[in-house]
């Protein structure tokens, strides 16, 4: 091996999991990571559960979770499948099933109809002798409705009698392992038991995906980097209560990012607090904007805009950066219609000649705008070349304007013939 090959980075290939269906996604099995978020509606509010659903959907959410928690959730959730449908939002609906899924779901058949999964959480679905009937409860139903299960074990609510179990065998062991490993292994246990408990109860394998959820970032590396060599379940990916702002989305990012890369995970959720009424779709645009500055997947054309320096006149590079990027986040709805493969654009903002003109020339479409000394003059390149000198009051107005017809030109579909 060169030294060359040696420090090449190039992610590593996807771990083969099982693929699974989910009301017509396809998680695992090679399929591109999915993006999937939560609503954090009460879901008997109707109106307001069915807002958020197609806001998410709307964002880029191609599976949305909704919590059903009692009998007025699971009456609503049929009703919002419906509405959904009425809207155009297809996207694929997942329950949120804890303590009394089992009954919830025997109840309202409609409800166990609509959903097209049910997450399951081990350490939540029942106490003592009943946890392991009311698992197999819930796998029944998800047998007699051909849906998958998600088994979602979270440290937060980890089997206790397990993990008691498994530090008692290691407190007799002659050299006892740490007890944060002891708890890593209780949760990939969970995981993998109740994993082969539904398969006896009679649930595929391809309708079985598998999280273990933690809040600190080495312990989420380490758990999944252990699971997903111990099973070859479909795996959704994400830390658990990630926190508010950048700390959540670094957080998430750091986690994700080197499981990504290391081919592990089939589905990913940022599981972001949002500001006090904040935006939830904040979430669907970090886990997009992770897979598509790793190269994975594309969903939204990227800006690449240079930090500014001592050589920024003014603020007009930030404020033109932003307000392309916010055209574009605002107009893709419409555009993913409009124009097939718009994602794949590339645009530069750049703030003087130190790099503009280069960065301008790898993008598809860029400005370089003058810095502190600079003749007051904007180049912009497209496709590599030098296509135009910008000038005046007007230079904002001008670029988005040659970035809406080099969309057309480049996207738009040819006019139908008369
Ligand atoms: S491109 Fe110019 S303005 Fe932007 S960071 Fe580099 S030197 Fe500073």
């Amino acid at each position: 091996m060169t030294m060359m090959e040696e420090i090449v980075a190039d992610p590593l290939p996807r771990r083969q999991t099982v693929g699974v269906d989910v009301g017509g996604v396809r998680v695992g099995g090679g399929a591109p990571v999915v993006v999937q978020s939560m609503t954090n509606t009460d879901t008997a509010d109707i109106d307001a559960t069915v807002a958020q659903v197609a806001q998410l959907a709307r964002a880029g959410s191609e599976i949305v979770r909704i919590t059903v928690d009692r009998p007025e959730s699971a009456a609503a959730v049929p009703r919002i499948r419906e509405r959904l449908d009425r809207l155009g939002e297809s996207v694929p609906l997942v329950g949120d099933f804890h303590y009394i899924g089992h009954k919830l779901l025997a109840d309202y058949p409609d409800c166990a109809a609509a959903l097209a999964k049910y997450r399951i959480n081990p350490g939540n679905v029942g106490f003592r002798d009943k946890k392991d009937r009311q698992f197999v409860e819930i796998v029944e139903m998800a047998i007699r409705h051909d849906k998958p299960v998600r088994i979602g074990v979270n440290w937060g609510s980890l089997d206790q009698e397990l993990l008691t179990r498994l530090m008692d065998a290691n407190n007799l062991l002659s050299t006892p392992r740490p007890a944060r490993a002891v708890m890593r292994e209780a949760i990939i246990q969970s995981a993998l038991h109740s994993a082969a408990l539904a398969e006896e109860t009679g649930l595929p394998r391809d309708k079985i995906i598998l999280s273990a959820k933690v809040s600190n970032v080495q312990d989420l590396i380490a758990v999944y980097r252990d699971l997903s060599r111990r099973t070859d379940h479909a795996i959704h990916l994400g830390l658990t209560e990630a926190g508010m702002g950048s700390k959540g989305i670094v957080a998430s990012a750091a986690a994700m990012g080197i499981l990504l890369q290391e081919g592990i995970g089939d589905t990913i959720r940022v599981s972001l607090t949002p500001e006090p009424g904040g935006d939830r779709t904040r979430e669907v645009q970090v886990a997009q904007e992770i897979l598509q500055t790793m190269g994975f997947r594309q969903f939204i054309p990227i800006v690449a805009a240079c930090p500014g320096c001592g050589r920024t006149t003014s603020t007009l590079f930030q404020e033109l950066a932003e307000t392309i990027q916010s055209d574009i986040r605002a107009s893709m709805p419409q555009w993913r219609e409009r124009y097939p493969g718009v994602e794949s654009l590339s645009v530069a903002v750049m703030g003087c000649i130190v790099n503009g003109p280069g960065e301008s020339k790898h993008a598809d479409i860029g400005i370089s705008l003058p810095g502190t000394a600079e003749v007051p003059s904007a180049p912009v390149y497209i496709d590599g070349q030098k296509v135009a000198t910008l000038r005046g009051p007007r230079i904002a107005e001008e670029f988005q304007i040659m970035v809406a017809d080099y969309i057309e030109r480049r996207f738009g579909r040819p006019a139908a013939a008369e």
